[in-house]
């Protein structure tokens, strides 16, 4: 009855409607450059540092006297534009700090804070909401104050399970790799002046030839956030193609990196279940990752304004009205839950059935129906 039930999807609350492919986000200006101008701060940015980075991609470097504000212009175009844009300048609050879920969910692993925001465009992104009076990509440029702290907190007592380093909870830290090239100075860094840290890179990029051949003494993990080609073209503007995201999975694996993966987040749509089935079959075709994490699209409650105000057509927000509350976030019904998840995780298990595989964020009662261990977690943020 279930199964009849969710295979009856194409038109209830939380299906998502496959629209014809639209080319609005992906014109040619868009797709051969994801920066189209490049903004410093005087005085609060390392110059040398911010000239490299926009001689690096073709743009003159503008400086400005104060943080651009709200300047009240309002309107999908302002936003759409705004998405080209890339800030460079000095942090100066911490760059390694704990994450703290709001209703305990998840573990209190430790982000690096090199970027803020991103330079993709996906349609479910929840930094619109985080960054929604900063809404411009901004990359923190000075690196000493980073790697100073980085040498103390390998130095801190702090449980081996905790010792990663996450760079993509609060952008996407490949995206723009080929004009800062700033994994290729943190990766040989941590590979020689750390003990026991280890970093965490989460991504949709491709962007990895200029990690290949530099050393990092299995001390940098790759993750990569993939999902079915309908999520991708509909929902994942300006990104890869998970394929393209494979191989470069593949060919980091080949230099010895550790490759984990993401395949998040899960939406519910007409044909799901073939299309995960299908790109669960296309990863391993490619990689053999250590991990593989699984999350479904769980919305906080604020977003779907901030998504309604980029893409007013947006078939999320019809799947947003069908959602359940669970604390400050939307989640689809357990029932629906529960069939994704499993028969995710039942076909990765065909594959490779001594796998690690984790849920993100996730009622512990989900964990245990879909009779997954719910101790010794071996999620994608962890040791
Ligand atoms: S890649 Fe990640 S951080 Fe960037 S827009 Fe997409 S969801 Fe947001």
């Amino acid at each position: 009855m279930l199964n009849d039930a969710l295979n009856e999807d194409k038109d209830t609350a939380v299906g998502l409607i496959i629209k014809e492919p639209s080319v609005s986000y992906k014109t040619k200006e868009y797709r051969h450059s994801l920066v189209s101008e490049i903004r410093a701060i005087r005085g609060k940015c390392d110059s040398y540092s911010a000239e490299k980075i926009a001689e690096r991609a073709h743009l003159p470097l503008k400086w400005l006297d104060q943080a651009p504000s709200m300047n009240g212009e309002k309107g999908a175009e302002k936003l759409r534009r705004e998405r080209g844009v890339l800030l460079l300048k000095n942090r100066t609050s911490p760059f390694i700090e704990q994450f703290q879920h709001p209703i305990g969910r998840c573990a209190k692993f430790y982000k690096l804070t090199a970027y803020n925001n991103c330079n993709f465009w996906c349609e479910y992104c929840y930094l619109y909401l985080t960054f929604r009076t900063m809404p411009v990509s901004t990359h923190f440029v000075n690196y000493e104050k980073m790697f100073r702290e980085i040498v103390s907190f390998d130095r801190a007592n702090i449980p081996d399970t905790l010792r990663i380093l996450n760079l993509g909870e609060l952008c996407d830290p490949l995206a723009i790799e080929d004009i800062t090239r700033f994994a290729e100075e943190l990766i040989p860094f941590v590979a020689k002046e750390t003990q026991k840290t280890r970093l965490l890179f989460l991504t949709k990029s491709d962007n990895v030839n200029s990690l290949l051949n530099i050393n990092h003494n299995n001390k940098t993990i790759v993750s990569f956030s993939v999902n079915t080609d309908i999520i991708h073209q509909q929902l994942e503007h300006r990104t890869p193609a998970p394929e393209a995201r494979l191989a470069a999975a593949k060919k980091l694996q080949e230099h010895g990196y550790e490759i984990r993966l993401r395949i998040d987040p899960v939406i519910w749509y007409s044909t799901w279940k073939r299309d995960y089935l299908e790109l669960v079959q296309k990863i391993f075709s490619y990689v053999k990752p250590v991990r593989i994490t699984i999350g479904e699209y769980r919305p906080s409650k604020g977003l779907a304004t901030h998504i309604g105000s980029r893409f007013p057509e947006s078939s999320l927000l019809k799947v947003t009205s069908g959602l359940i509350s669970d604390g400050t976030k939307l989640r689809y019904p357990e029932e629906y839950r529960i069939s994704m998840f499993s028969t995710i995780s039942n076909t990765i298990k065909k594959y490779d059935s001594n796998i690690k595989m984790a849920l993100c964020k996730e009622d512990v009662k989900i964990w245990k129906d879909l009779g997954m261990p719910v101790n010794g977690l071996y999620c994608n943020c962890l040791e």
